[in-house]
């Protein structure tokens, strides 16, 4: 075989927990590991290490990766109350993923991955439509209370200087309910900047959406925040990359996008980006086929898969059982990350693999060699159910054969 492939940059790994950690090991085995010269900055961030280092190795490994710029993370548990006794924790440790976005401070940018014989049910969608969802604010930190019995509600705001400002909200002549949200600025430029990156990066259009017509201020101040950010900074990089930002109402891009053939940018507030991202997944067909990649908004990068850890096959794993685990969120996890590393470093061998990594891996699935929750819904009539580790042999035959 000719010589591995070398890299200058480690990437940042993040070990994660129960089947996609088996998962993890095998592709690195059987697919990356013959190919590349791997070099990565290990982090432990399965359940049993968060505990036994206090969390600290979530915090180290976000930190890091601002260092290198670059991570592939593991599907990892957070923790709740049945997962305290089963690991015996210290404490109910948070999501790792919250941790690590809060301190990059990043998008979280969704994908789904396209195969032959696997129809969207909205068959237009031809290419796959990426959603961008805001990770700060809105009703996801709202205060809300009961009126009861009637009375008056009152916005109130405090100014530094203690000046205060102070509207109505409703008379209430009976029982109610209020609800108070916010946002900032910062964190809406934050999201703008990794939207509008992220569109350079995959030269697509990014489109946006809010409902500026009835919340003329605060809604609006998303799109002022959006359109000044890329009139002053991105407008001319977008003309050269010959692609597009497009804003319009939230009804109306709903509209667009059920009419559309996919292949932009979606970037939606944080409940349009709740509501709209499991509304796609579920439309092109499977959480199993979806990547996710969190960008900072000064470029940093991290890529997962989309789904959790996938309990229930790990089970059956440790009972020496087989099961039909589908490995190809994880795979283009490490394909993604692999390929921006090759980019940042002009490694451009590093890219080339990545590329035929994930082309093979398409191509199996096309060839009608796939796992069981594909098997469920291709449409091709000669198909074939392997466990999570032939299909892992299987795409390695097919990348032979391409980087030959
Ligand atoms: P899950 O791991 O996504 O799995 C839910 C079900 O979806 C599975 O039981 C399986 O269905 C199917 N599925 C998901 N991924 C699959 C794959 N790659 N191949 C085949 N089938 C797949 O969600 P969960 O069981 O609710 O959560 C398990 C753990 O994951 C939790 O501790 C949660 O905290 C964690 N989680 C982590 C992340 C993350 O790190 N990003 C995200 C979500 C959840 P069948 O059982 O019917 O085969
Ligand atoms: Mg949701």
């Amino acid at each position: 075989m000719a010589d591995k492939i070398q890299m200058k940059t480690p990437l940042v790994e993040m070990d994660g927990d129960e089947m996609t950690r088996v998962l993890w090991k095998w592709i690195k085995e059987i697919l990356l590991e013959p190919y590349i010269d791997l070099k990565t900055e290990y982090y432990d961030l399965g359940l049993e290490y968060r505990n036994e280092t206090n969390d600290k190795v979530t915090y180290d490994s976000a930190e890091a990766t601002k260092k290198y710029g670059v991570a592939v993370k593991c599907a990892t548990i957070t923790p709740n109350a049945d997962r305290m006794t089963e690991y015996n924790l210290k404490e109910m440790w948070k999501s790792p993923n919250g941790t690590i976005r809060a301190i990059l401070d990043g998008t979280v940018f969704r994908t789904p991955i396209l195969v032959k014989g696997i129809t969207p049910f909205i068959p237009t969608w031809t290419k796959p439509i990426t959603i961008a969802r805001h990770a700060y604010g809105d009703i996801y930190k709202n205060v809300e209370m009961k009126a009861e019995t009637g009375g008056k509600a009152e916005l109130v705001f405090t100014d530094k200087n203690g000046n205060e400002t102070r509207q109505t909200i409703h008379e209430f002549s009976g029982d109610g309910i209020i609800q108070g949200v916010h946002n900032t600025d910062k964190s809406i430029a934050s999201f703008a900047r990794s939207c509008l990156n992220y569109g350079l990066d995959l030269k697509q259009d990014v489109w946006f959406a809010t409902k500026d017509t009835i919340s003329k201020t605060y809604d609006h101040r998303f799109k002022d925040i959006f359109n000044e950010i890329y009139e002053t900074e991105y407008k001319d990089k977008f003309k050269e990359a010959g692609i597009e930002y497009f804003y319009t109402l939230i009804d109306d891009a709903v509209a667009r996008v059920i009419r559309s053939s996919g292949g932009y940018i979606w970037a939606c507030k944080n409940y349009d980006g709740d509501v709209m991202s499991d509304m796609i997944a579920t439309a092109y067909g499977s959480l199993a086929m979806m990547t996710s990649v969190l960008v900072s908004p000064d470029g940093v990068y991290e890529y997962e898969a989309a789904h959790g850890t996938v309990q229930r096959h790990y089970y059956k794993y440790l009972k020496g059982e087989k099961t039909s685990t589908n490995s190809v969120a994880t795979i283009f996890a490490w394909t993604g990350a692999l390929r921006k590393r090759g980019e940042l470093d002009n490694i451009s061998a590093l890219c080339d693999f990545a590329n035929k990594l994930e082309q093979a891996t398409i191509q199996t699935i096309e060839e009608g060699v796939m796992t069981g929750d594909l098997i469920a819904i291709s449409s091709l009539e000669n198909k074939k159910k392997v466990d999570s580790e032939e299909f892992l042999h299987e795409v390695n035959a097919r990348l032979k054969a391409l980087l030959n």
